[in-house]
């Protein structure tokens, strides 16, 4: 099966607020396989559907305890701030030093369809936050001044129009959350 493309800024996939998830049923699975098959590929340790093209509200994660899906999350409380330079495969090549809550409560539900509950602290936390992100239509992009918007669209117009939509920068230390 082909894999498949990672949509990058510029399709309004990613600018659209995603729908509730109303199945749990086989054709989901699938998608998450597949989803989960790209992210390794890319490398990346989270991919939300809207990634994909899929204005759908879930998202693919893996960050070292193995392969897990979150379907329908729901930030329920949040503390304390955290700054990590974040990076993002729908945004290529660039990051940002953005700041965020140290800590999220999320809850949502499991490929089973069991409630899931999770308190995450860091590098977890923050992947929680970056793919619900995607799931609301919002980018990095959204957490920088305008001048920094600027110069940041100004180099991804530039990759895109001389790469395509099928970018694959090297990672280079960069954390892409996806
Ligand atoms: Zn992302």
């Amino acid at each position: 099966m082909e894999s498949l493309e990672i949509r990058v800024f510029g399709d309004p996939v990613l600018k659209r607020v995603a729908e509730d998830v109303h199945d749990i049923d086989g054709a989901l699975v699938t998608v998450c396989d597949r989803m989960l098959e790209a992210m390794y590929q890319a490398p990346g340790i989270g991919l939300a559907a809207p990634q994909v093209g899929i204005s759908k509200r879930f998202f693919v994660y893996d960050y070292g305890e193995g392969p897990k899906v979150l379907i329908n999350p729901v930030i329920v409380d949040f503390d304390g701030e955290w700054e990590y330079d974040e990076g993002c495969l729908s945004v290529p090549g660039l990051s940002w030093n953005i700041v965020r809550p140290k800590l999220i409560h999320i809850v949502g539900h499991d490929l089973g369809g069991k409630e899931v509950s999770i308190e995450a602290d860091e590098l977890e936390s923050r992947l929680y936050q970056h793919e619900m992100d995607h799931l609301n239509g919002k980018l990095l992009l959204d957490y920088l001044d305008e001048d920094e918007q600027k110069e940041a669209k100004k180099i991804l117009r530039k990759m895109i129009m001389r790469h395509g939509s099928s970018i694959r920068p090297d990672p280079n230390g960069i954390q892409y959350f996806e």
